[in-house]
């Protein structure tokens, strides 16, 4: 079997959505039973995402082998409910790092080392390979940033030369803007974009547009002309409120279809499997445009200017408010505007039914988490505490009920009179590339807590990203207290899982909302959002 490959590219303008539209072709070939697993290219220098600012870059998505990747991959696993590992991902910092060391090894001896052959055959050979050890029918590759950027130009050349070895679809996604009052769809930047693109030697096969409203047949039409393909093959993606709904309306134009037809291949599920797995998509679909009730979640970050720092956490959220029967209004709250006055706090706070405090890093607005915490226990408002989320659960159950005046986590604090949450022996990390407590871990719940009814199971494993644990020091006079730890990791000794007792609250070390999918809504965000729905009454 030769796999085939999908290069989809960006033109104008980031931000257009890549790698919905990757995660969104994946997800149409593999409902026709075709094996289609999406790689991602990251042009920059950094190694990984591990070291970049959320702030700047979105949220760092983690996968099981440690990998710390693009959000992007977030959108692969939602939609394609499945695990993808760190080789998936290739970063400028990989390729470069790989590539030196060769030459210092001396395998090119004799030759200087250029972009064209040495780089550009480095990435054939590493795309080729992924897709040859996962066995793929398909490999979907994403080239992140927009042709024409300094940092992906040697990958557009290597796509190129894939293209002369294998059978490769390239796919242009791009931005239609409408002018003036009567909203005229303008196609001549996409009509340069695509000048350029030719000129790299790439023809893209499909042309994928974004645009506000639906794409008019004038505009359809130029830029059909202009691509040298049918107009069938100049696709709509105009704006949608619901992200999941991408690929349905991709099978609505025939894209699936002419997809499989370009690549040369053919459907591998019958029509009556593919038809049944496109219906249970759309009530997926259906159920998270719930219109009815609803219930208000508070997200309580730092980072919640940008929304895409908080990604999976909004989509865990989303996902199980539709397994729950309820829409739901995420409401941003940034953690620092919760630490001036009491009264303001509260204000801000009520009639929220739910509140969450993702992960983080850092001294800033922190403060303000711990007040939402206290908040959220003293007035029986459901609580999910993610990572630093069930760290600052632990300092203000500390300070506030065990009356530890001054307790924190020495992240903050290096000289806390009680280090509630501290850096354990041997974690003190010299280089902070990789180095924190990654990827996959297991948790032993007890069972007759909160977290043992959610999972409904005893031995859970969950992705983690994180440096700090709780002090074991204080686990005794917090439980004394009343705070259930309620999982730990046997091999460690660590805490996992924190509960309170009287109403909903559970804080967990790890990153659930990472793992959650449409098709498989996270227990924990089940049970919160059920709290959340028993709270408001809807
Ligand atoms: N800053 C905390 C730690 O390093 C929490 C990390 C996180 O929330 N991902 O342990």
């Amino acid at each position: 079997m030769q796999t085939k490959y999908i290069v989809v590219m960006g033109s104008l303008l980031s931000g257009l959505g890549k790698g919905i539209i990757t995660a969104s072709l994946a997800k149409l070939l593999s409902m026709h039973g075709i094996k289609a697993m999406p790689l991602k290219f990251d042009g920059y220098l950094n190694y990984d995402c591990g070291t970049m600012n959320p702030f700047r870059h979105g949220e760092v998505f983690v996968l099981d082998d440690k990998s710390e990747v693009d959000m992007d991959f977030g959108n692969y696993e939602r939609f394609l409910n499945t695990d993808l590992n760190g080789e998936f991902s290739l970063t400028g910092g990989k390729i470069f790092s790989a590539i030196i060391e060769k030459e210092r090894k001396g395998d090119f001896l004799g030759n200087d080392v250029q972009f064209v052959p040495h780089v550009a055959d480095y990435i054939t050979g590493y795309v080729t390979g992924v897709a040859k050890r996962n066995k793929l029918d398909v490999m979907l590759i994403e080239v992140g940033g927009t042709v024409g950027d300094i940092e992906n130009g040697y990958f557009i050349e290597a796509m190129r030369e894939l293209a002369s070895e294998e059978k490769v679809v390239f796919v242009n996604l791009t931005y239609i803007p409408e002018l003036g009052a009567v909203g005229e769809q303008k196609t001549k930047p996409t009509q340069i974009a695509l000048r350029n693109m030719m000129q790299l030697g790439i023809r893209p096969g499909f042309i994928i547009c974004r645009s506000e409203k639906a794409l008019g047949e004038a505009a359809k039409k130029k830029v059909a002309l202009f691509a040298n393909v049918d107009e069938g093959a100049v696709i709509d993606d105009r704006d949608s409120d619901n992200i999941y709904r991408t690929p349905l309306h991709l099978l609505d134009q025939g894209l699936d279809r002419m997809m499989i037809k370009a690549l040369g291949l053919k459907p591998k599920s019958g029509d009556k499997l593919f038809r049944k797995s496109v219906a249970s998509w759309r009530s997926l679909c259906d159920a998270i445009d719930k219109n009815g009730s609803r219930v208000n979640i508070g997200i309580v970050g730092k980072y919640t200017q940008l929304h895409d720092a908080y990604a999976s956490v909004k989509e865990a959220i989303t996902h199980a408010a539709g397994r729950n029967g309820v829409g739901v209004e995420v409401r941003w709250i940034d953690s620092e505007s919760l630490e001036g006055s009491r009264d303001n706090a509260e204000k801000m706070l009520e009639g929220i039914d739910g509140i969450v405090v993702p992960g983080g890093f850092g001294k800033r607005g922190v403060e303000g988490m711990i007040t939402a915490i206290q908040y959220a226990r003293t007035n029986g408002v459901p609580y999910l505490g993610l990572c630093l989320g069930m760290q600052l659960m632990a300092v203000e159950y500390a300070r506030n009920v065990c009356m530890l005046k001054g307790a924190n986590s020495t992240e903050f604090d290096p000289k806390a009179a009680y280090k509630i949450v501290d850096m354990l022996p041997g974690q003190e990390a010299a280089a902070k590339g990789g180095t924190m407590r990654l990827g996959l871990w297991t948790a032993d719940i007890m069972k007759g807590t909160e977290a043992h009814r959610a999972y409904g199971s005893e031995r859970i494993s969950e992705r983690h990203r994180h440096r700090y644990e709780i002090n074991n020091h204080y686990r005794k006079r917090l439980a004394e207290a009343g705070l259930v730890v309620s999982a730990i990791n046997r091999d460690r000794d660590l805490v996992e899982i924190l509960e309170w007792k009287g109403s909903f609250g559970i804080g967990t070390q790890a990153h659930p909302e990472l793992e959650s999918r449409l098709e498989r809504p996270h227990p924990l965000f089940i049970s919160l959002i059920k709290a959340a729905k028993a709270r408001a009454g809807a």
